[in-house]
């Protein structure tokens, strides 16, 4: 499988950066659906959430704990944001590769689907 944040997780494709680490790269979509959508990629593979093992779950706290750092650094952690994971294609899920939106700067639409 080699999808498209593969290639941006090997800098094979240009991508806006807003954080990396050796273990994540939170880039900037290129659709955003709001003032600020963030994609928290983790750079180990895994296609969807239904796919992280037992031994992978941290993987979701390590995730929780960037959303609380860019939080904080957007200024956006008092205003408030939204956090989604689609999983496959009833949930929305496009790229294969497990990730999260982080969507925030403007009152999100509260209802979904
Ligand atoms: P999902 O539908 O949950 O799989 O989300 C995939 C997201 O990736 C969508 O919001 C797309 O806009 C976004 N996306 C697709 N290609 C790129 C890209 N090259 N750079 C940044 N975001 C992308």
């Amino acid at each position: 499988m080699n999808t498209i944040f593969h290639k941006i997780i090997n800098k094979e494709i240009p991508s806006n950066i807003e954080y990396e680490d050796d273990k994540f790269i939170v880039i900037h979509d290129i659709c955003p659906q709001a003032p600020i959508h963030l994609l928290i990629i983790p750079k180990s593979y895994i296609k969807t959430i239904n796919d992280i093992g037992n031994n992978q779950l941290h993987i979701m706290s390590e995730i929780l704990k960037i959303v609380q750092v860019l939080a904080v650094r957007l200024q956006v952690d008092q205003t408030g944001y939204r956090l989604i994971m689609n999983c496959n294609p009833d949930g929305g899920q496009t790229i294969y590769y497990l990730h999260m939106h982080f969507l925030a700067g403007k009152q999100l639409n509260p209802h979904f689907g």
